[in-house]
């Protein structure tokens, strides 16, 4: 008997939406022109690509068109953040991050202070994933050339206070950009009053397709390419446009920007009716991140005394995606970097499971979990060497619900 596949996965990817693919498909066949030619075809496209910009722009609440570069992806946005605050202020060589970014921001960092000598500050986290703010002020210098922390964290959904932070680094003197990968279509954004320099997103977390993203650089920001070659994107990303990926990404940010009021409520209910009944039936099991700031859609529930891999196998068998916490490194299972920084202890960080939502989830998908999850986490108990009999939990968080 087949199983009916529930797809509880979506910060690490989402379904293209049908009408992103339809909207994309011209831009392969009779649109194919170069929107730089100054002829007919390139002209057509161009006006397309406008288009997709200003839906973009009205997404984000950003004040000019211009201010979206279009890149490929969340990746190369973060990359190029970085590596442009470092070139065009050659006065000031530090970075100020948190500990508990994306790898497209601590890798590039630690690649930036390898090759460029540039100092990295890696502010800490509490318990729930929240920012250090007295390690981040007294980090702050007239030396500080970028500050980069995510708008919200890909693992526990912990939303960090942008406005507040950002204001902080402009008080410094430095740039302010945020990794917004995972809050762009799933929280309101306005960034006319949100004083970020620089944002990242990426298509294929809101629905529309993969290898294509863009980096938001506040009009006045001094910026420089990291792609050398043409002009496009106003000399700010070299490169041919991936015409497709930008139409559908254009697409995908018009439709979540309509939704995005009546769709935060409704997933926000999925995701807490899966959590509240998860941890009425489960025992040693908690949530990890912000219970007061944390993205509709994501919970991350840590079961207490079993692998999360091995969670994970169980659920696909019965037609569940979900992901864990851990990184599998060098053949050892470590827990993921984000819930070492948190604290959460090692019995409890390698039962890690990211359950993320998208718009498409239903309450029957909230359902098939709820029927196999008790069952999955007694059986891996029962042969976990580590387990006793339920007792008082290590638990970061257990939430109320109204
Ligand atoms: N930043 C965050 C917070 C992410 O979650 C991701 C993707 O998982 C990225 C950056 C990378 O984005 P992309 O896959 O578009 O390169």
């Amino acid at each position: 008997m087949s199983v009916r596949p529930v797809y509880l996965d979506n910060n690490a990817t989402t379904r293209v939406d049908p009408r992103v693919v339809e909207a994309m498909l011209p831009y392969f066949t009779e649109q194919f022109g170069n929107p730089s030619s100054m002829h007919a075809f390139g002209a057509k496209v161009g006006g397309s690509v406008r288009e997709a910009r200003e839906k973009l722009q009205a997404l984000l609440g950003a004040a000019h068109d211009h201010e979206i570069v279009f890149t490929s992806g969340g990746t190369e946005s973060d990359n190029a953040a970085l590596i442009s605050a470092l070139e065009a202020n050659p006065l000031r060589a530090e970075i100020i991050t948190s500990v508990v970014e994306h790898p497209a921001i601590l890798s590039a960092c630690e690649h930036l202070a390898k090759t460029r000598g540039a100092k990295v500050h890696h502010i800490g986290v509490d318990a729930h994933g929240r920012l250090d703010i007295e390690a981040y002020r007294k980090a702050l210098s007239d030396k500080t050339a970028i500050v980069s922390f995510m708008w919200a964290n890909n693992e526990t959904g912990t939303i960090n206070p942008i406005s507040e932070l950002a204001g902080l680094a402009k008080d410094a003197g430095a740039l302010f950009h945020t990794d917004a990968v995972q809050a762009v279509g799933k929280i309101p954004i306005d960034l006319r009053n949100t004083p970020v320099d620089m944002l990242s997103l990426s298509g294929h977390k809101l629905h529309g397709p993969k290898g294509i993203g863009a980096l938001y650089v506040r009009r006045g920001t001094r910026f420089k390419s990291m792609l050398k070659g043409g002009h496009q994107e106003r000399g700010r990303r070299a490169g041919t446009e991936n015409t497709p990926g930008i139409i559908g990404l254009g697409v995908a940010a018009e439709i979540a920007h309509q939704n995005l009021e009546s769709d935060m409520p409704r997933i926000a209910a999925l995701r807490d009716r899966l959590e509240k009944s998860l941890l009425q039936r489960v025992g040693n099991a908690f949530v990890t991140g912000d219970p007061h700031a944390r993205l509709p859609n994501t919970t991350s529930i840590a079961f207490e005394y079993i692998e999360g891999e091995a969670i994970l196998l169980l659920l696909n068998r019965a037609g569940i995606a979900a992901s864990s916490g851990s990184a599998c490194t060098s053949g050892s299972l470590e827990p993921s970097h984000v819930m070492r920084a948190m604290g959460i202890p090692y019995t409890a960080a390698h039962g890690a499971i990211r359950f993320s939502f998208s718009r498409e989830n239903t309450k029957e998908d909230v359902d098939q979990v709820l029927e196999v999850m008790p069952d999955i986490i007694a059986r891996l108990r029962e042969l976990s060497p580590f387990w006793s009999g339920e007792g008082p939990s290590t638990g970061a968080f257990q939430p109320t619900y109204a």
